[in-house]
């Protein structure tokens, strides 16, 4: 089997009879124009991927880059990859717009090529990726602490919808290790200080501010279309919530937690993966009494720690929305800042979890915040 050289016009004909054209041009030279129509697709993620990209084997795919070398030599790869019907433009674009066929102009957007260059330069990100981050949306628990970082960077990377919850006030003994804040917004609510830093970061972004404590009634509303949840809250009645409401909905929870100089994260993944994978009450089935918990309390925290903390969670978010690299489920990740250390436990789904064994029934959600004096 071998690549068939077809002309710009035949490429034209049989994309109009249901062929996938793909332009397996780096981003930016695709911004400069490309083949009306067509799919855009680097030659090194297609290679890597085809089935993310492509319909089935059997299908009919049409390749263009500039000049016909790269898209004959992508062709020569797929055969190899088992697709049996590949075709190369010859003298691709170049010749494509010298035939005076139509070109469409990507650069709709030239923010997009410029700001996440550098994902675009990762073949494991590539266009496609940075595509799904920006349809992706992501709700966060908390803009203090741990949600300061974590939704700074989200947004940087082009997470397209962040949904945050909060239903406190900025504070001066935030501004320490809030980063989202600003001396400035004190006294604003917590979520709207947060959008406004984040559109500031990056203006592209759908940032919804949800001035509500999240409890059992809402927690199903505002978790609704989220691809990942993440608690930056850091408290124990809402972790268990959120634990609760995320194997209900299958949804993976990102977790992370501070006190003084020791934080931990990790993923929880039971709603998607029932008896493979633990949810948060496989670790801890139940709450401490109030007294006990440290939530309840006003504990000191060192102020980079929940940066720490809180970019390790979103880097885990970012992995799960590409489905990129080993998430950190199963495995609870510690961190002593004064020990600079980092250690890991691993954390296997309990078979009789009241929320997450496989088969068992949703037991209903317990709001713990009312025993909580704090
Ligand atoms: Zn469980």
């Amino acid at each position: 089997m071998a690549v068939e050289p077809i002309s710009p016009e035949e490429a034209r004909r049989r994309q109009q009879r249901g062929a996938v054209l793909v332009d397996v041009r780096e981003p930016h030279e695709r911004a400069a124009g490309m083949a009306e129509g067509a799919l855009g697709v680097s030659l090194a993620e297609l290679v890597q991927s085809p089935a993310q990209h492509l319909p089935e084997p059997g299908a009919e795919v049409l390749l263009i880059c500039e000049g016909g070398a790269r898209s004959h030599r992508c062709g020569e790869q797929l055969l190899q990859a088992g697709y049996r019907r590949v075709a190369s433009v010859e003298g691709g674009t170049r010749a494509w717009a010298a035939g005076a066929l139509p070109l469409v102009h990507p650069a709709d957007d030239p923010d997009f090529y410029d700001r996440y260059s550098r994902h675009l330069r990762l073949p494991e990100v590539g266009e496609a990726g940075q595509r799904r981050l920006l349809q992706s949306r992501v709700a966060v628990v908390g803009a203090g602490g741990l949600g300061s970082p974590l939704a700074y960077y989200l947004a940087a990377a082009g997470v397209g919808t962040l949904a945050i919850a909060d239903d406190d006030v900025v504070e001066r003994s935030n501004l320490q290790r809030q980063i989202l804040h600003a001396e400035g917004r004190i006294g604003m609510p917590k979520v709207e200080s947060a959008r406004q830093a984040l559109l500031a970061l990056n203006p592209g972004l759908r940032v919804e501010a949800v001035q509500e404590r999240i409890t059992s009634a809402n927690v199903e509303r505002f978790l609704h279309g989220a691809d990942v949840v993440v608690d930056g809250g850091d408290n124990l009645p809402m972790r268990y919530l959120l634990n609760d409401a995320c194997v209900k909905l299958r949804k993976p929870l990102v977790y992370g937690a501070i006190d003084r100089f020791n934080g931990q994260a990790s993923v929880f993944d039971a709603g998607r993966h029932r008896g493979e994978l633990p949810c948060y009450r496989c670790l801890f089935p139940e709450p401490p009494p109030p007294e006990f918990a440290p939530s309840c309390s006003d504990n000191g925290v060192l102020g980079v720690l929940p940066g720490v903390i809180g970019v390790l969670q979103a880097t885990e978010v970012v992995k799960l929305l590409l489905d990129l690299g080993e998430p950190l489920s199963g495995r609870l990740l510690r961190f002593d800042a004064l020990a600079m250390r980092f250690r890991e436990t691993r954390v296997p789904a309990d078979p009789d979890c009241v929320v997450c064994a496989p088969g068992r029934e949703f037991p209903g959600y317990i709001d713990y915040a009312r025993f909580c004096a704090g």
